[in-house]
């Protein structure tokens, strides 16, 4: 299927057309192009200072264009002699640093945007949103009475409040602990889908974008290096850095003999690549199969267990694998590999002891040196 933003029949409700931004003679992005279609949420995700927040900035109008375009529902808002000031933009902003207004109290903070609608509509939408974000008992608190957390639930609540076609968020829900960030973000992500709104996010944790995200561009260097859904950029990330965004990953340097690596884990197969290329071969945690040792036959790959942890969910067992007396891994490289395997439910093998490892090709990638 193809995004609704990358379909010719419909207009983006945001668009970022080879947008380049410098400060000073530091490059922060370089050439970005990005839309987001009505009713999508699309994720910027990247290391920190890959140009993220600086791109957003651009979109909201809080930083003057300097090469490329920015249009809202198809109109050019920036660039080529034009650049509308946020407040013109009509679009709702949530900034790591866009403060909240410190003389008014949390309700004027939220209804502040609400020109044009009467007082007891403000006053239900206020009660609304603030519900939303868990604020209701702080709506004549002063932005100087709340903490940080508190003062950024508060600026989400004001974004959403006058309902805009655009919600640019700057890793929102950073100041949140756990637990209420796990229910803020659903909320606000019902709310964006109901309401039709479109978001482009910013966020350097990729668990996050994958919550929140239709569509995730990973970014490096100012630029985006993939885009695509959640599951593309997981299944079928372009290189180790897209791959390893995804979390940690276990990483196993080979060489290409007859369309394949041989491994210490057995052989795996490779498209593309020709006989003698150097590659990295990358392997999710969760894409390493474990048995316990009364199922290990004497031919399988076997691994010596180090550490085994319960992290909750799933159980992450730490291994040595080493070759096996007499065999070669085909590269004679005798050094032993450290993986990371990470098992559903508990699995807590003992130190010391032996496991069958095994592995799922789906989450297993072949990259070039
Ligand atoms: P983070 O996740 O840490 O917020 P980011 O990906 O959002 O990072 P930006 O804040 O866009 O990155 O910064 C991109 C680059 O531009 C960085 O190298 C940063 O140091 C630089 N930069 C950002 N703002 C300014 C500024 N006002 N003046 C000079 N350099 C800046």
């Amino acid at each position: 299927m193809i995004a609704p933003a990358l379909r010719p029949d419909i207009v983006p409700a945001l668009e970022l057309e080879n947008v380049c931004h410098r400060y000073g003679r530091a490059l922060a992005v370089d050439g970005l192009s990005v839309s987001v279609a009505p009713g999508e949420v699309v994720c910027l995700l990247g290391p920190s200072g890959c140009g993220k927040t600086t791109a957003l900035r651009l979109a909201a109008g809080l930083e003057p264009i300097q090469d490329g375009v920015v249009r809202l529902a198809g109109v050019q808002v920036a660039g080529g002699g034009v650049d509308l000031p946020p407040e013109r933009r009509g679009v709702g902003l949530v900034f790591q640093d866009y403060a909240l207004f410190p003389h008014l109290d949390v309700h004027d903070n939220v209804t502040f945007g609400l020109t044009g609608w009467t007082a007891a509509d403000r006053r239900s939408r206020a009660e609304e949103v603030l519900e939303l974000v868990g604020m209701t008992d702080y709506a004549h608190a002063f932005p100087h009475e709340l903490s940080g957390g508190q003062q950024q639930r508060v600026a989400l609540a004001r974004a959403l409040a006058p309902k805009p076609r655009v919600v640019l968020l700057d890793e929102p829900y950073s100041g949140l602990d756990a637990r209420l960030r796990d229910r803020v973000r659903d909320e606000v992500l019902h709310i964006l889908k109901s309401s039709g709104s479109a978001c482009l996010m910013v966020t350097h944790d990729s668990e996050e974008a994958m919550f929140m995200a239709d569509r995730i561009a990973v970014m490096r260097d100012g630029k985006i290096v993939q885009q695509g859904s959640p599951i593309e950029l997981y299944c079928e990330p372009r290189d180790a850095f897209v791959a390893s965004f995804f979390g940690e990953v276990n990483h196993i340097d080979g060489v290409v003999h007859r369309g394949s690596v041989d491994t210490l884990i057995g052989s795996i197969p490779v498209r593309g690549l020709i006989d003698g290329a150097t590659v990295s071969v990358v392997i999710r945690p969760e894409g390493i199969h474990l048995r316990a040792w009364a199922e290990v036959f004497e031919d399988d790959p076997t691994g010596e267990v180090e550490q085994a942890r319960l992290l909750g969910r799933t159980s992450l067992v730490h291994m040595t694998v080493r070759r096996r007396e007499g065999a070669t891994d085909g590269n004679g490289d005798d050094e032993p590999l450290h993986l990371h395997a990470r098992v559903p439910g508990v699995f807590l093998p003992r130190p010391g002891s032996k496991v069958r490892i095994g592995y799922d090709p789906r989450l297993t990638f072949v990259f070039p040196a």
